[in-house]
């Protein structure tokens, strides 16, 4: 099965259906991450049209300052969700640099709930990567989806010494700097994403929607890089995503019914 671990399926608009579509028959797992509270709720009515679809809850940096004031709020709703995500830092994108304590209180939150409720992470880093790190350090987070990397190399190689699992995403197909990044991340640690629907879009300048099967691309990608098929990449980015949820108290009932042939 392939294995989209970070989307933003509430942004497909009138492309629902055939992204919904193209997750079934293709058989991809997907990891559906919120911005915020809405974006959550959306994502949590989309996943009961499939059981492919897995809704996280998050509040991504850019929307942090919106949310500070309301931690009892976000408390409530991490409860009800099986892991946490988006959530993370940018210190790069967001200009504003009056938001970043909100960003780093909302994050610490966040981490905090994730440690006390045994529920993974899945983490937006740009320019934050080694204060991130050290957050996942302090809180003894064992099990975090570092997304998109493209942060300094002294920081990745201390994060995979740490085991933090990696999603590569589209820009491989673009980027130099995410092949390096991309070759340097341990067969162990792999995993794939596509950003969708936005991602192609921000990275092409251009209007493409990425849809699902985009994930297709990648998982080439990577079979190329790496010298090996991509039937390999594609059991062993499986593999890692069901070992990474092996023993996870929220996510049983899936990795029973999806996973069971894995790792
Ligand atoms: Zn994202």
């Amino acid at each position: 099965m392939l294995i989209d671990a970070h989307v933003h399926l509430d942004k497909y608009g009138g492309l629902l259906d055939q992204a919904l579509q193209q997750i079934e028959t293709q058989r991809i797992f997907t990891v559906a991450t919120a911005m915020d509270v809405p974006s959550y709720l959306e994502l949590q009515r989309i996943a009961e049209r499939s059981n492919l679809v897995l809704p996280t809850f998050g509040i991504h940096p850019r929307r942090a300052a919106e949310y500070v004031d309301r931690l009892s709020e976000i408390g409530r709703y991490i409860e009800t969700s099986p892991a946490i995500g988006e959530i993370g830092l940018d210190f790069h994108w967001v200009k504003d640099s009056a938001t970043y304590p909100a960003q780093r209180k909302i994050l610490e939150y966040f981490i905090a709930a994730a440690r006390e409720q045994k529920k993974f992470v899945n983490l937006h880093t740009k320019a934050g990567e080694k204060e991130i790190l050290d957050l996942l350090e302090h809180y003894d987070i064992q099990r975090a989806i570092i997304h998109w990397y493209s942060g300094p190399m002294d920081i990745l190689r201390a994060m995979i010494d740490y085991g933090c699992y990696f999603t590569i995403g589209v820009e491989l197909l673009y980027s130099d700097y995410i092949k390096e990044i991309a070759k340097i991340v341990p067969d162990h640690l792999l995993l794939t994403e596509t950003d969708n629907p936005g991602a192609l879009r921000w990275l092409k300048k251009n209007d493409e929607i990425g849809m699902p099967t985009a994930i297709k691309a990648v998982v080439d990608a990577l079979a190329d890089l790496r010298k090996v098929s991509r039937g390999e990449i594609e059991s062993l980015v499986e593999a890692n995503f069901a070992s990474l949820i092996t023993n996870d108290p929220w996510l049983r009932h899936v990795h029973g019914s999806l996973f069971t042939s894995a790792s």
